[in-house]
């Protein structure tokens, strides 16, 4: 559908009913059909921090469909490799929303896994969604420091074991991520643009949107978040092979944009993210890096960098499973331990990063 409703400047819980409310999404669906709800937890840091998703926009969601007569609901979820997914349900404040609504959290790291195969390419995607009748894709609006942003698309990676998110990466991310949203339909979108962090998917720089947006097309919630976050539809690769497989459309002329509560807004008056110019990142050779492990590699590099330190590092700092078994000279991950200076860990922590490179070049 070529429409997107969008709320703006009241409380996360209350914008969350009204959108529901306002599109009535379920209207003569069985009651009984299973729900699932997929947050982006990546990591255990709250959503102040604009990493996560507002848990008050999925309890916004349970108490819609609870209200509404549905009771088969669980929220699903993944956390990236080497964080936990327990931890981040707590941390979060999903653990206070399962205990309050009996809601099961499950946690996919432990799920057994299904593998599909899409255009010759084979996809190992958790079970737990094949047990589904309708899912609720809960992204944030996000900046990301390997594929520029995150919204709905790739919040489908969640979905999926940590052996496959790894192996996404060596196969480039942008396709796979694609494939796997023509694996996996997503029923509705509720895209969280409170305080994302529009650099890094790890969080800590929140940038106050104050804004929830809804749909049914994760492209075209995508072209939005592209949009609000400084870039065009194709500066994402993947969303231009979503739409190419099918998934969705790219924001048109006929796309019509749901203002609920101000009628005689537009497009236009979107707010736009300026992006930096984080030039200490030619410092780094990637080469099929998880994406914790990469961001915590940026993320120490922009400390280093406001601490001046980026300046005095002569060599590149490689990382990613394309280097395992290869020799080098500076590596940051376990999948460098033939270079000569490298940093173990998978993922490395930001603050031993720091420390390596500090005592590295002082
Ligand atoms: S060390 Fe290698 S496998 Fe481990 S997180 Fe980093 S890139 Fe991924």
């Amino acid at each position: 559908m070529n429409r997107l409703y969008i709320a703006k400047n009241k409380e996360p819980l209350q914008m969350t009913l009204d959108l529901l409310n306002r599109i009535n999404p379920l209207k003569d669906r069985d009651k009984d059909i299973k729900i699932g709800i997929k947050p982006n937890l990546v990591c255990a840091s709250p959503a102040s921090e604009g990493a996560t998703t507002h848990p008050e926009i999925v309890e916004g969601i349970i108490i819609y469909l609870l209200e509404n007569g549905f009771k088969n609901i669980k929220v699903v979820e993944s956390s990236w490799v080497g964080d936990s997914t327990k931890r981040a349900f707590k941390v979060c404040g999903y653990e206070d929303i399962s205990k309050k609504y009996n809601i099961p959290l499950i946690d996919l790291k432990g799920d057994d896994f299904i593998t599909k195969s899409y255009k010759g390419v084979e996809i190992s995607i958790c079970k737990t969604v094949y047990d589904l009748d309708y899912l609720i894709n809960v992204p944030l609006i996000k900046g990301h420091c390997q594929t520029k942003i995150t919204c709905a698309l790739k919040n489908l990676k969640g979905l999926i074991p940590d052996k496959e998110k790894r192996r996404f990466h060596t196969l480039g991310l942008h396709k796979p991520i694609a494939y796997l949203n023509a694996l996996i339909k997503q029923d509705l979108i509720i895209a969280d643009g409170i305080c994302p962090d529009p650099y890094f998917e790890e969080g800590g720089r929140p940038h106050r949107l104050n804004r929830i947006v809804a749909g049914f097309d994760p492209v075209l919630v995508d072209c939005y978040a592209a949009k609000v976050l400084g870039y065009k539809p194709d500066d994402i690769k993947y969303i231009g092979l979503a739409r190419d497989e099918g998934v969705g459309n790219y924001i048109n002329d006929d796309t019509e944009f749901v203002y609920i509560y101000d009628e005689v807004h537009d497009m236009s008056d979107e707010p736009q993210i300026v992006q930096k110019d984080k030039k200490y990142l030619r410092l780094i050779d990637e080469a099929d890096a998880c994406s914790a492990c990469y961001s915590n590699l940026v993320s120490a590099m922009e400390k280093l960098n406001e601490m001046g330190i980026t300046d005095k590092l002569a060599d590149q700092i490689c990382i990613g499973q394309a280097y395992r078994g290869y020799k080098g000279f500076l590596g940051v991950g376990n999948c460098t331990s033939y270079f000569e200076k490298y940093l173990p860990g998978c993922p490395p922590k930001v603050d031993d990063i720091i420390k390596f490179i500090t005592e590295l070049c002082g």
